[in-house]
């Protein structure tokens, strides 16, 4: 008798092609968007922190083929989008999934309106309901669907959330999953005062928004009120962070923000205390410092990641 091969295993993630939907301006620098494809009946559902990449549209409208609508091609997209010509190889940027409903076939993105030329950002500005584009992102039915995940507190009690705007998404989500018994500590910079709110207020959360703008003043430089927010908050919570300490002194590598990406999201283990912390590379570098190697905590229980740089588009190639 012959034995039939296993099927093949379905990739983590894969490109669908979707439609905006709806926009909304949910503040002066956020502005949601809802897709929607009849493949998202699949799109994973892990929700979190969960990334995805947004294939976006030329000027015209044109998308390449990434393998989108060939099922055997799925696994291979970033490949394949990597061997196209430049000329027409959209580009693509990395986003977080703000909601998915797989029976209504939508999936809710929220982006930052940043007014600096990217394409992401310009595109998300402009957007309006009916453009194409492709999103990559989980596949539900594949073993391995909780990929691109970063938040792993395990069975942690006390947990610190911090992040700037762009993390904002993933805070969202990571909130809406909190397990109940778990209380956070959350500290999140936006530009203006009018862009708190974005989020939700948690019964098992405390969360301090931290505005740039300043009545009368210039804008505060990026990153310096969430690090001042937080140095205190670790002066004045020693008792947390020592739940944390690491066993013995750390070392930190040096990494330069302009040139390697700053991501460091360890495999986790137990505990009391975990920290999740993402943003602009090289304010979340100072929080790294800060927390490892200025308090001690063990690096196992903290992910960092540098969500962007400033002055640098993301590398993608
Ligand atoms: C895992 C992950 C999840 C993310 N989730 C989200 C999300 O849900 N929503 C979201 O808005 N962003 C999110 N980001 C950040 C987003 O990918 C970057 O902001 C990205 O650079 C935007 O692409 P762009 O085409 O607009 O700009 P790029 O072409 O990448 O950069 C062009 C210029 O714009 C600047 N720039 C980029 N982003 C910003 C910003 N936010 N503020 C000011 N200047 C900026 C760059 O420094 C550069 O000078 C996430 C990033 C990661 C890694």
């Amino acid at each position: 008798m012959t034995e039939l091969a296993p099927p093949p295993v379905r990739p983590a993630y894969r490109p669908y092609r979707a439609v905006v939907q709806r926009v909304e301006r949910l503040s002066p620098h956020f502005a949601r968007l809802t897709f929607s494809s009849p493949e998202f009946e699949h799109f994973g559902t892990a929700g979190l922190d969960q990334r995805i990449k947004l294939i976006l549209p030329f000027a015209d409208g044109s998308l390449c083929d990434i393998g989108q609508d060939d099922e055997e091609r799925h696994g291979d997209w970033y490949d394949i989008w990597r061997g196209l010509p430049d000329a027409v190889r959209n580009p693509f940027r990395t986003y977080t999934v703000r909601r998915i409903d797989p029976r209504a076939r939508e999936l809710t993105v929220d982006f930052v309106v940043h007014h600096d030329a990217g394409p992401a950002g310009t595109w998300a500005e402009n957007a309006r309901g009916g453009e194409e584009l492709v999103i990559v992102g989980p596949d539900e039915r594949s073993p391995h669907a909780r990929g691109g995940i970063d938040w792993r507190p395990l069975h942690a009690s006390r947990v610190l959330l911090v992040g700037d705007e762009t993390a904002v998404p993933a805070i969202g989500g990571i909130l809406d999953g909190l397990p109940h018994g778990v209380t956070a500590d959350v500290f999140i910079e936006v530009p203006c005062a009018a862009d708190a709110g974005v989020i939700e207020p948690h019964a098992q959360a405390d969360i301090r928004w931290i505005s740039r703008e300043r009545e009368g003043l210039p804008e505060r430089e990026h990153g310096e009120g969430l690090i001042e927010a937080v140095t205190a908050w670790a002066r004045e919570h020693g008792e947390v962070l020592a739940l944390a300490a690491a066993p013995r002194p750390q070392e930190l590598a040096d990494v330069d923000v302009d040139v390697e990406m700053l991501w460091d999201s360890p495999e986790p283990i137990e505990g009391e205390f975990y920290a999740w912390i993402a943003g602009e590379a090289a304010t979340i570098k100072i929080l790294r410092r800060l927390l490892v190697s200025g308090h001690g905590v063990d690096r196992r229980r903290v992910a960092f990641m540098g969500y962007w740089r400033r002055g640098v588009a993301e590398r993608t190639g």
